[in-house]
């Protein structure tokens, strides 16, 4: 069994797929190609924002968004102690200082009552908040409501890191459409993954959005050899850009059928293992089926789990703020991402699992 079986999905689409790389092939566009452009005006609609800007990976994505607004040297960035690295990874790459909070123990997302504490103890440590960036942890979709109204009475942007959320929502509205701008991530084993590395931001500013558009080739001004301010390389190449499109077509049906795993995983391992809580209104794109052991047994599990042939992974083993890279941050005490850290294990996610009947 594979924990994320890749290959089984492509076999399902292969012609397809083929045939939109020999498209790509064959027209040569190999750099912001048609397919780039007429991805990002479905991925747009997909999320329900005005603008879709596609760029070479989730960590790109970020980094671009921060530069976008504006956030560097003396600025301070909160974000939550739970997650992969990039999230806080390029809070330093563009010379700002991360400041970490604690997540709500159920949904692993960054908690609104620790963001209100966070905003006030960084301040009173001489900190100048200017931004948040939070997390669609496992593909549940952060506590927006809240936030969106804490950053406004803060006077804060908010950064949606929506690499594990792409797909999830509440009440409707999809991930990738909160905060001021929102990024992703197309690494293969996200949600929506293509055959390489890929990025995206989403927002309805076309302020910000034009920013990100000149910041992703160098900078560029009327024309690419025209730079009138400090960027980067990082397009997405148009073969992604093809296999994307391709992928999208089939993201709902395999959404579906990740919501029906998800289901019948909660229903045989409750009373087992913490299962995810989804609060009512929000849906994951189960980017992960995550449960939570007793802290003395997890590896007493994985171990068994391993001798059945079934793969788990640990997703994360050590939270941000503990990391060695960024121990000259601070942050307020982390007691339910440390308990994360030790208790939490994930499943296999894929569309290939069966569905067992009973
Ligand atoms: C994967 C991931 C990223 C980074 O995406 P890449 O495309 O690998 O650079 C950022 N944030 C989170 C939460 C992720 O899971």
């Amino acid at each position: 069994m594979q924990f994320i079986d890749l290959q089984s999905q492509l076999a399902h689409i292969r012609p397809a797929i083929d045939a939109r790389i020999k498209k790509v092939l064959d027209h040569g566009q190999f750099i912001m190609g048609p397919e780039v452009f007429e991805l990002e005006e479905k991925l747009a609609d997909y999320v329900g924002v005005k603008r879709c800007i596609s760029c070479a990976n989730g960590t790109d994505a970020l980094q671009l968004a921060l530069m976008a607004l504006g956030i560097g040297p003396g600025d301070t960035v909160i974000t939550t102690a739970f997650s992969f690295f990039s999230t806080a990874e390029v809070i330093p790459l563009v010379g700002a200082t991360p400041y970490f909070v604690d997540i709500n123990p159920d949904t692993y997302n960054l908690c609104p009552s620790e963001l209100q504490k966070g905003i006030a103890e960084a301040k009173a440590q001489g900190l100048s908040p200017k931004a948040v960036i939070t997390v669609d942890m496992f593909g549940l979709p952060a506590n927006y409501p809240a936030i969106e109204n804490i950053c406004q009475e803060h006077n804060l942007y908010l950064i949606e890191d929506a690499a594990q959320g792409f797909g999830g929502s509440i009440n409707g509205k999809k991930a990738g459409c909160f905060g001021d701008i929102a990024t992703t991530s197309f690494f293969p084993a996200k949600p929506l993954g293509c055959y390489g590395d890929g990025g995206a931001i989403f927002t309805n500013n076309d302020n910000l959005a034009s920013l990100c558009d000149s910041m992703r080739v160098h900078g560029k001004g009327q024309h690419k050899y025209e730079n009138i301010r400090i960027g980067m390389n990082s397009r997405l190449d148009t073969i992604q850009a093809a296999i994307l499109l391709e992928k999208l077509e089939h993201f709902t049906a395999e959404l579906n059928i990740r919501q029906q795993i998800a289901e019948q995983y909660n229903q045989q391992l409750a009373g087992q293992f913490k299962t995810p809580v989804v609060t009512s209104g929000y849906q994951s794109a189960w980017a992960q089926y995550t449960v939570q052991a007793k802290t003395e047994n997890r590896d007493y599990w994985i171990d068994k789990l391993k001798r059945q042939g079934i793969p788990t992974a640990v997703y994360y083993p050590i939270g941000l703020n503990r990391q060695k890279a960024m121990e000259c941050y601070s942050g307020l005490a982390t007691p339910n991402t440390n308990l994360a850290c030790e208790s939490v294990f994930s499943l296999p996610m894929h569309q290939d699992l069966k569905i067992i009947q009973n």
